[in-house]
């Protein structure tokens, strides 16, 4: 039988050691910032009820139309994965009745999000989010405190350079109007406009805006600008938001461009970008969507959500800074059959006291041993023979500076509690 060569699926990968502590570290940064602010974690299924994403995200956004994983299970219903965070947790709050309780309900998540992209640096086919949804509060507080809330998790994790764009993108009531001028202004240029531009102008022209074409960047300059169209709620909503924003002392820039690619958006929409990656320097993005819990069969119950881009983030940490990774607090070296138990013994001890402790292999020599403690990077090793364990001691050995010593077995525990504190 010949054997075949398994791989991960394109644009698939798999997470290891030591990236895997980098990933670790970003998300309970998440966990404790969100907790500060009172959001609660929730986990939803990776899969769910095709018509979930299609209604939310929109038919004619690229998400829809080409990027989802969709299949029949086998009673023939149309599934799909979840191609983002926020559809799934307005199903499960319309589906639970969360908005019986005391608003406004704030929640997060983390996992892993599925979209068929074109394979390109910085877009994975599953990527993983970390977002938050808040429902029940019509903002524009809450909107300046969610976007400071980022601000502060972004901050703690470490990355710089990077620049919040925000715009509102108004409601129901003004964004037909600005949409007729969007219309007007694209009227005579469509032949300069892409395949895929020409397409939005009928179905989702605000889409346009956000398109990375060249020459559509070029047709649309001196666009009508969605700020300019805003109606009076609209506007005082978005004038109050940058003005907590000030208050909160979040530097910001608006930008009437940015449109998301998401249909479900009212009022505000924010980006994070970095000037530290490529084209898709996008790092994190959300917005209020106002309108999403109604369309579930929910009570109208405005909200304001965003998502980080975990694999952005990791790139960025990966590229700035070097990293400290956990190594082994102790390796133990046992010299005899009996040394042999008794390091297994000591190891269990300190283990349940919190120490990360590795056993080296009795039959092999102590030269072996000392060997594998230097590649696992063990910050001490300790030693045990038939003679130590005679006198109830051991040798330790630091393998930073070399120094050493002999030390009571009752006391390695207060030993190694005090060479880490
Ligand atoms: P982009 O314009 O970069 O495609 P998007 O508008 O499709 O982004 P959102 O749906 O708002 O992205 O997702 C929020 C964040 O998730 C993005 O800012 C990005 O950091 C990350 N993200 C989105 N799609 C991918 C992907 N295919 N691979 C890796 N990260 C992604
Ligand atoms: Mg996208």
């Amino acid at each position: 039988m010949s054997s075949i060569q398994y791989k991960a699926l394109k644009r698939m990968h798999d997470i290891l050691p030591p990236d895997i502590y980098i990933w670790q570290k970003v998300e309970a940064v998440g966990r404790e910032i969100f907790s500060s602010y009172g959001f609660q974690e929730v986990r939803t299924p990776v899969a769910e009820s095709t018509s979930v994403f299609t209604r939310s995200i929109g038919e004619n956004t690229d998400i829809v139309e080409k990027e989802m994983y969709t299949f029949l299970d086998k009673g023939d219903r149309s599934i799909s994965l979840r191609p983002e965070g926020t559809a799934s947790v307005v199903r499960c709050y319309v589906e639970k009745n969360l908005h019986t309780l005391p608003s406004p309900q704030k929640f997060y998540y983390t996992g892993p999000m599925f979209r068929y992209e074109r394979p390109q640096s910085g877009r994975f086919r599953q990527f993983y989010q970390i977002g938050v949804e808040a429902f029940g509060d019509p903002g524009p507080r809450i909107d300046a405190e969610v976007i400071s809330m980022l601000r502060h998790c972004l901050e703690k994790i470490g990355l710089k350079e990077i620049i919040f764009n925000v715009n509102s993108i108004g409601c129901p009531d003004c964004r037909p109007v600005y949409r007729e001028k969007l219309l007007g202004f694209f009227a005579g240029g469509l032949d300069r406009l892409c395949p895929d531009c020409n397409r939005r102008y009928h179905t989702n022209p605000l889409r346009i805006l956000d398109c990375k074409v060249d020459r559509c960047v070029e047709t649309r300059k001196g666009a009508p600008k969605v700020t300019d169209y805003l109606c009076e709620v609209c506007r005082t909503h978005f004038s109050s938001l940058l003005l907590f924003l000030e208050l909160l002392g979040v530097s910001y820039i608006v930008n009437p461009d940015m449109v998301r690619g998401l249909d479900y958006y009212t009022r505000t929409t924010f980006e994070v970008t970095s000037k530290n990656l490529g084209a898709q320097n996008a790092v994190a993005a959300g917005g209020r969507y106002d309108r999403l819990v109604k369309e579930f069969g929910g009570p109208e119950t405005p909200a304001i959500g965003f998502a980080i881009g975990m694999e952005r983030i990791i790139e960025l940490l990966k590229s700035s800074a070097s990293h400290d990774f956990p190594r082994p607090d102790v390796f133990i070296a046992a010299i005899g059959e009996l040394a042999a138990g008794e390091s297994l013994v000591v190891a269990d001890r300190l283990r349940t006291k919190g120490f990360w402790v590795e056993v080296g292999e009795a039959e092999n020599s102590l030269k072996s041993q000392l060997r594998r403690a230097d590649r696992l990077s063990s910050k001490y090793v300790f030693i045990i023979g038939d003679e130590e364990l005679k006198a109830g001691r051991l040798k330790w050995k630091k393998l930073a500076d070399s120094s050493q010593g002999d030390i009571s077995m009752f006391e390695i525990t207060d030993f190694l509690r005090l060479q880490s504190s």
